[in-house]
């Protein structure tokens, strides 16, 4: 349906109109797919219509009229790679690590990620529910209507299963849409030292074909890097992943390069994440594989790397490049994906344009979720109006939260 066609049954029939907004519809074309002076009508939480305010098809009525006061609307945020539920807090390390403390100190004293997974495993699902919707809580307000949560911090079947149920209660308690990633290969537990093989076998085994029973993940994920799985052992996780019809994701290429990027997209993985390291081989490979490159600011910045990824070859190559937090307590505490768009523009040299897309369009192609990211005819009614006067500004500025209103599929959360 184009913008202008004639609703000829929506007349009187729409839930919602928002008028006097300037659309940024993230449709390919002029930068930020931007439109002055648009509408959206909103039916069943969908986009049924929008355009220019001239062109509002006069048998247009909706129940609801939102005035925008010239505000500028979104796609609702996506926040397409978090591991945002855990238990424990990792500041006390920081802290030491400032004071001069090594990363092997702080390990064998019992602290860094092992830390992080006992208190995992250790706390209720009430427990964890009330530590990570403080996190979640913060996407929100910054307009994330869409966020990706993994497991990853129990590296047992009952502790990565609990981490899931956790996320998917965090989406039905706070109105936002949650996609579970199941990472039970992110690290090696304590008590399988020395022998990751045999975890691999439990993961593949038991782990993934449970989450798969249960339907507890949407996709599956692994860490390919020498401190934690080789690309052999990621490939059975992904071999195993695929047997349940499950589609995969990868940690490639952050600290080194393993030949990340190219596995991934052998798997025809949804993405690719960090990518700090890939090669012109690997970048090639996403490219042809239509494999989305997930940029992490949060996490380059938090562990001073200096080696940026290779954002110019990406962009050569055709690879969608989307930006996520990352948010995770030994790498990332980042609960602000707006600060990421302008890290990922002045750490990594996106333009504001590329970085929104990244939070938007592509992010929802990094999730497999073609119904949302853009706004246009048919897509889910997630809306967010910002009080900003030019959309390169939510790159621009720093700490600052210019949220004004939020709709997530066609319900209205926040309005001015
Ligand atoms: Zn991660």
């Amino acid at each position: 349906m184009s913008a202008a066609e004639p609703l000829r049954d929506a007349a009187g029939e729409c839930d919602l109109i928002v008028v006097n907004v300037a659309l940024a519809t993230m449709e390919s074309g002029a930068p930020y797919g931007a439109m002055r002076d648009g509408a959206v009508a909103v039916r069943n939480g969908k986009i049924a219509w929008l355009g220019p305010r001239s062109a509002r098809p006069r048998t247009l009525r909706a129940a609801v009229e939102l005035d925008g006061a010239g505000c500028w609307l979104t796609p609702g945020l996506i926040d397409c790679h978090t591991h945002l539920v855990y238990a424990g807090d990792r500041a006390q390390e920081f802290e030491q690590r400032l004071r001069g403390a090594s990363y092997e100190e702080i390990a064998r004293a019992g602290g860094g990620i092992a830390s992080t997974v006992r208190a995992t495993r250790a706390a209720s699902e009430s427990e964890l529910l009330l530590a990570s919707e403080r996190r979640l809580r913060r996407l929100l307000e910054e307009g994330v209507t869409t966020v990706e949560i993994k497991s990853g911090y129990g590296l047992d079947r009952e502790t990565e299963l609990k981490l899931l149920r956790v996320a998917r209660a965090l989406g039905s308690a706070h109105g936002v849409d949650v996609q579970t990633t199941l990472l039970a290969a992110h690290a090696l537990p304590v008590e399988y030292a020395g022998r990751a093989d045999d975890y691999v076998a439990l993961v593949c085994g038991e782990i993934v074909p449970a989450a798969a029973r249960e339907q507890l993940a949407d996709a599956v994920d692994a860490f390919c890097e020498a401190i934690a799985f080789s690309p052999a052992q990621v490939r059975r996780v992904f071999e195993a992943a695929r047997r349940e019809g499950l589609p995969v994701k990868l940690h490639a290429d952050q600290l080194s390069d393993l030949g990340g990027a190219a596995l991934a997209a052998e798997f025809g993985a949804r993405s690719a994440d960090h990518l700090e390291h890939s090669d012109a081989r690997g970048i090639a490979a996403l490219a042809r594989a239509g494999t989305v490159a997930v940029l992490l600011p949060g996490a380059y910045y938090f562990l001073r790397e200096t080696r940026a990824p290779p954002v110019t070859e990406l962009r050569a190559a055709g690879v969608p490049i989307a930006i996520a937090t990352d948010c995770n307590p030994g790498t990332s505490p980042v609960t602000s994906l707006l600060l990421m768009l302008n890290m990922a523009c002045t750490l990594f040299r996106l333009t504001p344009d590329e970085a929104l897309a990244g939070v938007t369009r592509t992010a929802a192609q990094a999730l497999g979720l073609p119904d949302r990211g853009r706004l246009a005819a048919g897509m889910r009614a997630d809306l967010a109006l910002w009080d900003i006067g030019d959309p390169a500004e939510l790159a621009y500025a720093i700490g600052a939260n210019p949220l004004a209103g939020l709709v997530r599929r066609g319900n209205v959360l926040r309005w001015p």
